[in-house]
């Protein structure tokens, strides 16, 4: 599996560039802004997007998803449950700064035990809500790779505070849904550095 992740936009969101090696088709995770930096990665593994996939709809995350589907054909795929979220793009980008993207749209809706495929590549959607009601996180269960959007970061998880959080839920996705993967599995959290479940499950504060 072709994996690129690099930081884009101002709060530096984790966006991965997913690529089959052998049909050169892919799906890109997050583009939540630096679209020219994205692209160059699409062009250097020659990668035909079939997939945009957001994991919630907070602007970091998606705020360039409508310019890659412009510039790709391929469609967005997030949850319903953040559509309020999307709606409210313009009031996102005035929080931290950033120009408004212009309206938001979901072509697909993705949920839980939902599967994505490109090419033989497999991604199992797993439903976290807590960070946001519309979280979704990734699962390549080949790979053993975690796209864990907000849900889960190293040493730490997504912040409730903001509308369509809650505290009671984040928890109940990590225990019931995130922890049920095997401890070897690597998890490329929404911001900052990698981590594995086993390493949380051990010693994030919040898994306790
Ligand atoms: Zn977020």
């Amino acid at each position: 599996m072709i994996h690129e992740i690099l930081a884009v936009g101002p709060l530096q969101c984790n966006c991965s560039v997913i690529g089959d090696e052998t049909t050169h088709e892919g799906m890109v995770i997050d583009p939540g802004d630096d679209i020219e930096d994205i692209l160059a990665l699409i062009r250097k593994h020659n990668l035909q997007i079939k997939q945009i996939v957001i994991t919630h709809a907070h602007i970091d995350h998606v705020g360039g998803a409508m310019k890659l589907r412009a510039l790709t054909g391929a469609p967005i795929l997030l949850n319903q449950n953040d559509h309020a979220l999307l709606r409210m793009l313009d009031v996102q980008a005035a929080w931290i700064g950033m120009a408004p993207p212009g309206k938001g749209e979901i072509d697909q809706s993705v949920g839980q035990s939902d599967t994505l495929k490109t090419g033989s590549l497999v991604a199992d959607v797993i439903h976290t809500p807590g960070h946001t009601e519309g979280s979704v996180c990734l699962y390549f269960p080949v790979e053993k790779t975690l796209i864990a959007g907000d849900t889960l970061f190293a040493g730490s998880i997504g912040r409730t505070d903001l509308p369509g959080g809650s505290f009671e839920k984040i928890i109940d996705s990590l225990h019931d849904k995130v922890l049920a993967l095997p401890d070897e599995t690597i998890v490329i959290p929404g911001h900052g550095p990698m981590t594995t479940i086993g390493e949380e499950r051990e010693s994030n504060p919040f898994l306790k």
